[in-house]
Formats: C-alpha cells, structure tokens, sequence
C-alpha cells in the first residue's frame, strides 16, 4: 500500500473519478444524486459502457468453433477476459475461472456439482451466522436433499465471527465450509485466512462469498488458499448478469458438470455424451459475452487507479461515516467490528428504515433499507430492517455529511 500521510492528496486523487460515471452526474428530484447503495449494485464506468459497445459494434458472434472472423473476435474477446480475470485473482490458471451470472449462480454451483454428490446424512456444512441468503439457501437445498446438516457458527454483539466458536463447530462430519469474506449487511471483514487454515488442518476445503470484498481490496487465490471464491460484476462497477466462480482446478475436475447443453461437450451420440474440460464443462449454452468483456474493462479501470489506494480513501470514509452518524441523535449503527468495509448499517429511533429511505431519496440520497438479504444478521440484533450506506470511491465526506444532515431532518419529523 503506498503510504499516504497526506489525507487531502488522497482526497484529490479520487475526487476525478466521479466523471467517469455518466449516470452520477443526474439530479433526483431536483437535487443531485447522492449514490449510496454501492453494496447492492456500484455503478458503472464509462470505459465499460464503452467496451460492451465496442463488443457488440464490432466483435459479436457467437464465440468457440466458429471459423469466421466475428466468431473468432468474439471467443478472443471473452476468452482474453477469462485471462484478465485470471491475473486480476491471480489464479494459477484460467481453466480455474468459471464465469457465471453472478455469485448466487457460483455458489449454487457448488453446491450441486460439488457438495451435492458427496454429502450423506450425519455430513455437515459450515457457515456463519453473517451469510447472505446466497450463502444459506443453496446449502439449505442440498441439504434437504442428502439428509446433511447446515451447522451456523455464531457471531458476536459487534457483528463478528466467534472464531473460536467456529473452529470448536468444524468437527470430523464437516465437509465443507462457506463464509463471506465481508458481510454485506454489516460490513465485518471475516478472518478469512484463519478461516482457510482451520478448515484445512481438518482437511475439509473452504467457500469464500467475496461479493463484498472485490470491490474493496486486491486479492491473492495462491496466497488465500481457498478452495472456491465466487463474486459478481456489477459490485465491481462492471455488468449485470457476469460473475465468477475460481475453484481449485483439482476439485473442479473431480466435479461434474451440473447443467447440460451446448459448449459443455466434446462430443454428443444418444449413446452418451463425452464432456468438455475446463473450464467450459461448467458453462453449458452461449455465454455473456458482453458481459465478460465489460468485466474485464471494470477490472482493468480499478486496477488502474489501484485498489491499494482505493482501500485507503474508503477506510477514511468508513471513519467519516461512523463518525458523522453516532454525532446524529437517536442513530444506533449496527455492526461495530474492528475490521470493517465501506459500509454503514444503521438504525434511527423513531423512524422505521422504509421511511427514512424514502424521505433521503427526496433529497437525491440513495441508500438501501430492509433485512439486505441476510434475515438471520437482523434476526440476531432483533431488528426487522436497518438502514444501509454504502461506500464507493468517487463518494465525498461531503455526500456523507449530506446524508447525517438529512438522517437528523428526518428524525426532527417523527418526535
Ligand atoms: C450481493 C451479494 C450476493 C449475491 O450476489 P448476486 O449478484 O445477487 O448474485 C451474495 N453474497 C453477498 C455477500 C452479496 O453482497
């Protein structure tokens, strides 16, 4: 990380990046938008909007096995995003990057193609009580069907991982282990190497849901160790509809495919069927082209400006944030770990999350209020809902300001 003891030469490299993004540039009523929802979907930059155009103006086909020039643009195209995925994780190799539609599709592959034909009754799955639905309900089904059992390490009053907890939970019966790297609904980085080496010293191999971490800090697979790392674009400032899946490319052989068709095969006869090998056995049917490429220009655009620095000037924020809401009478923020991501959850006295929501987007502030996929986290607090700011890195302490200024108007309305 390059040092940067001066805060305002931080603060003025990352006040450019705004204009990048065309659609931040828009009032809401009347007022300019405040975009704080960066945890459910980060917008996008212009060098992406660029790239999906460029794809589909001038390189479009269908990709693989085609022999004109469109279809052999298409496959370098979508296959040269494969390989930047690959650097960007640094993974040892490209046949260990699966692209998906998001991280929901990564994990439930998993769970069908590698959990599902191992797992029997008295096995059991590992997961935290910090999950996403996305990393509780694809266990959940497989195990209704395979009689095994979801066990649920606990967390404590900031928000954190009891790790002893968990370590005492992985036991002789624990097959797998899936945590998020960061929650997304109170912004706790989990111990995830600590994670990874007591699942391993057990022998059993280890899920991370990196949605909420990608954008936020630069990952190492070789260095984690972790068996599988799943994450989507469009919290990466890239697409929709793109995600991926790294696996270790020795559990990904041993997998079998989990969906059927096109693109998945060597060769078909109703006899039976010979499979691709990686790692086009895990995606059947046309892939999203465009999307992969839009991710490959959303990483090569972070990359530039550094996610070391990005990091940085989002902890500064973070402070900021947290700061500038326990000033606001009547605000309880939620999740108060030691090590936290760019976000905020938070709840006012007085006012129920739906209506500060909307009374923030009066004034052009876009924050994010509910249960954030993750109803046991809210369960734990005992909270219906919370209200949810969000960290991006063309965000201002002053758009923060804005928004502790308008949580104190809307509180001023309901006493
Ligand atoms: C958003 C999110 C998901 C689900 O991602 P999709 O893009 O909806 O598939 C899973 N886990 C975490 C931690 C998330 O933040």
């Amino acid at each position: 990380m390059t040092p940067h003891n001066d805060r305002s030469a931080l603060a003025k490299k990352f006040a450019q990046y705004k204009a990048d993004f065309p659609i931040l540039s828009q009032t809401i009523h009347g007022k300019p938008l405040v975009y704080l929802d960066n945890g459910a979907s980060a917008q996008r930059p212009m060098a992406v909007i660029d790239a999906e155009q460029r794809y589909a103006t001038s390189m479009h086909a269908n990709v693989h096995r085609g022999v004109h020039t469109l279809s052999q643009r298409a496959t370098d195209a979508y296959e040269g995003a494969r390989e930047r995925v690959r650097s960007f994780l640094n993974a040892k190799s490209s046949n260990e990057i699966i692209f998906t539609r998001g991280t929901t599709e990564a994990i439930n592959l998993v769970a069908q193609s590698y959990a599902r034909p191992r797992l029997g009754p008295n096995d059991e799955i590992l997961i935290t009580w910090l999950e996403h639905h996305a990393n509780i309900v694809p266990w959940q089904m497989v195990a209704a069907a395979t009689g095994a059992k979801l066990v649920v390490a606990p967390i404590n009053q900031a928000g954190e991982l009891d790790l002893a907890a968990f370590k005492s939970l992985l036991s002789t019966r624990t097959r797998l282990v899936a945590t998020s790297h960061v929650s997304n609904a109170l912004g706790t980085v989990l111990p995830v190497r600590e994670i990874v080496a007591a699942a391993h010293a057990q022998g059993v191999p280890v899920l991370l849901d990196g949605a909420q971490a990608v954008p936020h800090f630069a990952l190492d697979m070789q260095e984690l160790d972790c068996d599988f790392y799943v994450f989507s674009g469009h919290k990466l400032y890239g697409p929709t509809g793109i995600g991926v899946l790294y696996g270790r490319e020795a559990l990904l052989e041993e997998m079998p495919p989990w969906q059927g068709g096109g693109d998945m095969i060597l060769s078909v006869s109703f006899q039976g069927t010979t499979y691709n090998t990686l790692p086009y056995k895990f995606e059947a049917g046309t892939p999203n082209m465009s999307g992969a490429v839009g991710l490959a220009a959303a990483i090569d655009y972070v990359d530039r400006i550094g996610l070391a620095d990005i990091a940085e000037f989002e902890q500064d924020l973070l402070v900021h944030a947290t700061h500038a809401l326990t000033a606001v009478a009547g605000v309880r923020i939620i999740g108060t770990a030691a090590d936290k991501a760019s976000l905020v959850s938070f709840v006012v006295d007085g006012v129920h999350p739906h209506d500060l929501g909307t009374i923030l987007d009066q004034d052009g502030i876009a924050i994010r209020t509910g249960h954030h996929c993750a109803m046991p986290v809210m369960d734990f607090f005992g909270l219906p809902a919370t209200a949810r700011a969000s960290f991006a890195f063309y965000n201002t302490k002053a758009e923060i300001d804005q928004l502790a200024t308008a949580v104190a108007s809307a509180r001023a309305l309901f006493i």
